[in-house]
């Protein structure tokens, strides 16, 4: 058993009647917490408003066929994924470690603008999983003809099931798109126009849904043997900065001046290239003197950081930025808000940032 306190918050729970036969003792628990997914028109002002979504089953009839128990959890009031806070990823970990003994996997139904990094978030406050946690969405409301939530939605609970010899054969964070399972911490939303909404940035694709569901399984996670752990902290003082030729030493200065930084995600050129200006030079020098960790990730989503490769990052390696390799941003700022607020070596959290700690980044 886990060491940490399962005190459960009682939360909504709607069961719903699918043909299970009693034999089958498979669950799975879907916790719904907003996006597109769940909108549906409000008769009187003709605009999407999130519906009720205990009536799931009048949308996806579908979902009856199941051989499985399926249960559905409303965390808190549907919302857009651009207000989505730390509070909620913490909360969403929670769930998923509280229930864990109880359901053999999980589905979150998500906004699209920000699952990668909930998804990413949540890849990190869940050490040692064994079982699937399977984000979904929708490009187009559930309520719409040509939706594409139902897909997704039947989709990443088959793959949620999913076992061989007894085993999940997912025992990993995921987001499920468009017919493709992509490990969450290496997803990222890269359309808002087309419903291949999620890319693996350098990772392949985990599984393919086609007439069968083809797994990768070379690239699947093997599940932990340790108990799971659940981590209930993300450190939220964490600076995202893209540079671009010739910025400004004004504006640049004053946002790294602020006192209260304890990270810098700092976005690079290609393989990991700053322009060599004295001044900025100085401030990222200056960044490090005062302990704070300065995270070299690329602009470029293919590829990776390779600090000393160019001359235009050589002082980044001598001054003690660390490589961020090929991770994504998404991965990038959730897991310095993790290692931050978790990890109290100093040199062993710079020594985390720079390997992977969940199959986020390659060596
Ligand atoms: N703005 C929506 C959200 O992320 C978009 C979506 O769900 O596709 O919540």
């Amino acid at each position: 058993m886990a060491k940490n306190s399962k005190k459960k918050k009682s939360y909504r729970l709607t069961h719903i009647e699918t043909d299970v036969q009693t034999s089958n003792q498979t669950s799975i628990l879907v916790i719904y917490t907003g996006g597109t997914f769940g909108m549906d028109y409000d008769k009187e002002t003709n605009s999407l408003v999130p519906f009720d979504f205990s009536k799931i089953l009048e949308k996806v009839p579908e979902l009856k066929r199941f051989d499985f128990n399926l249960t559905i959890l409303e965390p808190f009031p549907p919302i857009d994924s651009a207000n989505i806070t730390v509070k909620h990823w913490l909360e969403i970990a929670k769930i998923i470690y509280d229930y864990y003994d109880e359901y053999q996997g999980f589905v979150v139904l998500h906004g699209t603008d920000t699952m990668s990094y909930t998804a990413s978030a949540v890849s990190f406050l869940l050490e040692n999983l064994a079982k699937p946690v399977i984000f979904t969405g929708a490009q187009l409301p559930i309520s719409t003809r040509r939706t594409d939530a139902r897909e997704n939605l039947i989709a990443a609970l088959e793959i949620a099931a999913s076992r061989k010899n007894g085993k999940p054969i997912v025992s990993e964070v995921c987001v499920f798109f468009d017919y493709t399972l992509l490990r969450a911490n290496r997803s990222s939303k890269v359309q808002s126009m087309n419903f291949s909404a999620f890319k693996s940035i350098n990772y392949p694709e985990l599984a393919e849904v086609g007439i069968h569901i083809n797994f990768d399984y070379a690239a699947l996670s093997s599940p932990a043997i340790q108990p799971l752990k659940l981590y209930k902290k993300m450190e939220k003082q964490i600076l995202r900065l893209t540079i671009s030729p010739d910025m400004s030493q004004e504006l640049t200065s004053s946002i790294l001046s602020q006192k209260n930084i304890k990270g810098l995600v700092l976005e690079t050129f290609g393989a990991g290239n700053i322009p060599t200006t004295k001044w900025f030079i100085a401030l990222l020098k200056n960044l490090i003197d005062r302990g704070i960790y300065v995270y070299n990730i690329s602009q470029s989503s293919g590829g990776r950081v390779m600090q000393g490769h160019y001359k235009t990052s050589v002082a980044l390696a001598k001054m003690g930025v660390i490589s961020g390799s090929d991770i994504t941003a998404e991965a990038a700022i959730t897991k310095m808000m993790f290692l931050l607020a978790n990890e109290k070596s100093s040199k062993r959290l710079k020594k985390r940032l720079a390997v992977p700690i969940c199959g986020e980044m390659s060596l």
